[in-house]
């Protein structure tokens, strides 16, 4: 294996290219329409190095939808609100072997599994303070502050897209208000559509890797938010569910705490090293980035990164 110091832009270039055509053996998501318009060929590594230098490669500035990636934004601002205790209070660390949009644990104990899938991610966001539109701001802000990247927005097409099609994830959080883990209206569930339609590039992705991966301070060294405990949690529930019900299996092979997202996007903390942000919108069958999956896959054993 070869030292970290020594990740090019050429060494990246040549796993991309090694992988382009990973995207044949996915599919683009289309359960949520918009998201169908995606071109299945647009591919994207980044690299933030432990210095904070950015390597990119492929279609640098493709952007696309962060979808279940922004849940890892939102449970750090409920955290640092409400405190840990408080926010677990009401769902579970525990894995899982089901999807993202699985309704375990609703039924029987009554509460989400983690904050990973959808219906902790909903309650996750619903714990954030504020009226309306107010908590999807906060982790909008969140989002340009890591990347340093205050031009970011959400998509609408995309938000409204959710929004008329996403009626489990609204399924989900009535029974969550039945079971009394949410008090709030629609609105909130609006603030998780609206979260999930940020859209950004793979280098924004590496970015907010690097800032979980090195205890919440910020690619260019700003240390405004340092929290290594707030790091150790993010970081957990990435290794135990960020990866679907893939979380296990990708545990065992890349060995690296991350977040994928419908949109084809996956962000990955070496902890206390680097970031690495992937993009390719085909899926595989369990909704990761089939290319994605093996661009990282191959950087993680070519430079020994695994934590085990
Ligand atoms: N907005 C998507 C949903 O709730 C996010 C899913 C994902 O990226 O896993 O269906």
């Amino acid at each position: 294996t070869a030292d970290i110091s020594t990740i090019s832009e050429k060494t990246l270039s040549s796993i991309l290219e090694k992988n382009r055509t990973y995207y044949t053996k996915g599919k683009v998501a289309d359960y949520i329409p918009e998201l169908g318009n995606m071109d299945a060929k647009a591919i994207a590594f980044s690299v933030v190095e432990k210095n904070g230098k950015v390597f990119n490669v492929g279609d640098v500035q493709k952007k696309f939808t962060m979808q279940s990636i922004s849940k890892i934004i939102a449970l750090m601002i409920a955290v640092s609100e409400k405190g840990e205790t408080n926010v677990f209070d009401k769902m579970g660390y525990f894995g899982t072997d089901q999807p993202f949009n699985h309704f375990s644990n609703l039924e029987t104990t009554g509460k989400p599994l983690n904050p990973m899938m959808n219906a902790g991610a909903i309650l996750t966001t619903s714990l954030i303070s504020g009226d309306g539109e107010k908590p999807f701001l906060k982790i909008l802000d969140m989002v340009r502050y890591i990347t340093k990247n205050q031009t970011l927005d959400y998509s609408t097409s995309v938000y409204e897209s959710e929004k008329s099609t996403g009626h489990r994830n609204r399924g989900m959080f009535y029974l969550m208000k039945n079971n009394g883990l949410i008090s709030g209206n629609e609105d909130q569930l609006d603030n998780y559509f609206r979260q999930c339609s940020i859209e950004l590039t793979a280098e924004d992705l590496a970015k907010i890797g690097y800032f979980f991966a090195n205890e919440c301070v910020r690619f260019d060294g700003d240390s405004k938010y340092k929290n290594a405990e707030m790091s150790r949690l993010i970081q957990s529930q990435m290794l135990i569910a960020g990866m679907y019900e893939f979380s296990g299996e990708y545990a065992r092979t890349v060995g690296l705490p991350s977040k994928s997202g419908v949109g084809g996007g996956i962000t990955v903390s070496v902890p206390g090293k680097m970031g690495i942000g992937v993009f390719s919108p085909a899926l595989d069958q369990h909704g990761n980035s089939a290319a994605g999956y093996h661009m990282i896959l191959d950087l993680v054993k070519q430079y020994d990164l695994s934590l085990f």
